[in-house]
């Protein structure tokens, strides 16, 4: 974190009642290219009172908004949608320059942020509520769906535009004002949608965006004026939150860490599955919640599926996610590569069999990016701290089992349950898997088993705290209350 502000790379400001105000910060934190290493931009670590100055304007605009015609609400969305469609290219690049990724994969999280604007614009249709006349002699019930007023989203490092927009655009729709906390890593993209939310005629104080970090976090955790808290992030911070905010009466939805089980049956057509594995161990670099971790090869699957990944891997260019032609970008920060660099060091010193060695990239022209180069581990045993822990980087470890129930046991036995995937030709197998599966997002032959928008997103165990799950029509229902009226007029 750096102290003092700096005249060379601009100081973050936070958005609040529709202006662009200084945060009341003492510490900030340093944002990286991370395919460079420069600094590229500095979030300040706002206070408790930034974040009471921002529930202030929420609840300042919320009558309002609330009381604007739903249709109208969705024609605003209709706006954003079509700036983010003007500026798709712009927001693309600025995810890969401050997250890594590759231009294409920015590309696609930003399309899945449009496509959850696209199903909350629905909102005329998917916000109804129910009703029956004649309950009993002239006596008629409605239950409407009513926003609940103002709400917060804590989002994580790994997809700058795409997470923040699973919650936003729905909450909004539904009538509920909003408050959200960008991570303190990649707070640029996000700076972005602001401004232009701000030129789709959002009126101010129905978006505001505080950054920071634990301060932030907590404030909002504990804010009396905020009703419900969506986060996303690890499972010791979604636990916390979680805790913390229910414990303040909110309703919360807290999406945690993963560690994915990706299972290849004997009759998998590897020749049509290799690319989606190798994809989902290590697309965006192994930093998405959905990625594959372990790689749980069924009794003959062993051999082939192995020497396939690690051919696979070969074809993997490392580099600036920028550039044409690289397929994976850096980790996010030099923390982060230390730790993932610790991982290996780890796998190799309690036993498992390295097959592909990432440690030693080097990508020639950028000499102080964060990479960590595709790694392959074989006979991994879950007792081991890469078989357990998530790693959040290009690590596949592959753990061989000996039948279907042996590969589900592992799966079970893992506190994490987030996604996982199956690789087969069998009905059967793909059927018997996806019942027992611990994880709520479940691929058969898709190795990133991502819901659409209008599906809802989220795991179980500790991948998830809470009941209702991001997007689709649990958005509706966490953004709104039912209020139920039983009525008879004489
Ligand atoms: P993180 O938990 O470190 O941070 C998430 C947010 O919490 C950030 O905004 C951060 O500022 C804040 N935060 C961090 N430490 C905190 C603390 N001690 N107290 C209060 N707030 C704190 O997560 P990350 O590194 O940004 O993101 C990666 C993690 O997110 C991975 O574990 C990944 O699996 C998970 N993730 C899960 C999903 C899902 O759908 N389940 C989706 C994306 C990412």
């Amino acid at each position: 974190m750096a102290t003092g502000t700096s005249t060379d790379v601009r100081v973050l400001d936070n958005f609040i009642g529709g202006e662009w105000v200084p945060a009341r910060a003492a510490d900030w934190f340093d944002v990286h290219n991370p395919a460079v290493g420069d600094v590229i931009g500095r979030t300040p670590m706002s206070t408790a009172d930034d974040v009471e100055s921002a529930v202030r304007a929420a609840a300042t605009a919320f009558p309002a908004w609330r009381d604007t015609p739903v249709n109208a609400r969705a024609q605003v969305l209709y706006r954003f949608k079509a700036l983010l469609e003007q500026h798709f290219e712009e927001l693309s690049r600025i995810v890969t320059t401050e997250h890594g990724k590759t231009l294409d994969e920015a590309r696609g999280s930003v399309r899945r942020g449009i496509e959850c604007v696209e199903v909350a614009c629905g909102a005329p249709s998917l916000m109804q509520g129910t009703g029956l006349e004649d309950i009993a002699a002239g006596i008629d019930c409605h239950v409407v769906r009513q926003p609940l007023g103002v709400v917060a989203a804590i989002a994580p490092f790994n997809f700058p535009a795409m997470v923040p927009l699973w919650f936003l655009p729905i909450a909004i729709a539904t009538g509920n004002t909003f408050v959200l906390k960008p991570s303190e890593q990649v707070p640029l993209s996000q700076r972005k949608m602001a401004e232009l939310l701000q030129a789709s005629d959002l009126p101010p104080g129905v978006v505001n965006l505080v950054n920071g970090g634990r301060e932030v976090v907590d404030a909002i955790c504990d804010h009396p004026g905020i009703r419900a808290v969506s986060f996303v992030g690890s499972t010791a911070v979604a636990r916390h939150v979680y805790q913390r905010a229910t414990a303040a009466g909110k309703r919360v939805q807290a999406l945690g860490g993963a560690k994915n089980f990706v299972v290849v049956m004997p009759d998998a057509d590897l020749d049509r599955s290799i690319a989606a594995i190798t994809e989902s161990f290590y697309g965006c670099a192994g930093e998405r919640c959905l990625a594959g971790s372990v790689l749980v090869p069924v009794g003959e699957a062993h051999a082939e599926t192995r020497d396939r990944l690690v051919e696979a891997v070969k074809s993997l260019t490392v580099g600036d996610g920028a550039q044409p032609g690289v397929r994976m970008g850096p980790v996010i920060s030099a923390k982060h590569r230390e730790r993932v660099l610790g991982y290996i060091e780890k796998g190799i010193a309690e036993g498992a069999k390295l097959l592909v060695d990432g440690r030693q990239v080097r990508v020639p022209d950028r000499p102080n990016g964060y990479f960590v180069g595709p790694t392959v581990f074989d006979q991994v045993s879950m007792t081991m701290t890469i078989g357990g822990d998530e790693i959040f980087g290009p690590v596949a470890s592959i753990a061989p089992a000996r039948s279907l129930d042996d590969a589900v046991a592992m799966m079970r036995a893992h506190p994490n349950a987030n996604a996982t995937s199956i690789f087969t030709s069998s009905g059967k197998a793909a059927r018997e898997f996806s019942k027992h599966a611990t994880a709520s997002m479940v691929g058969v032959n898709i190795g990133v088993a991502a819901p659409m928008a209008y599906f809802p997103f989220g795991g179980a165990k500790d991948s998830f705290f809470g009941d209702l799950k991001a997007h689709g029509r649990d958005g509706f229902e966490f953004y709104t209350d039912k209020k139920v009226t039983i009525a008879r007029w004489f």
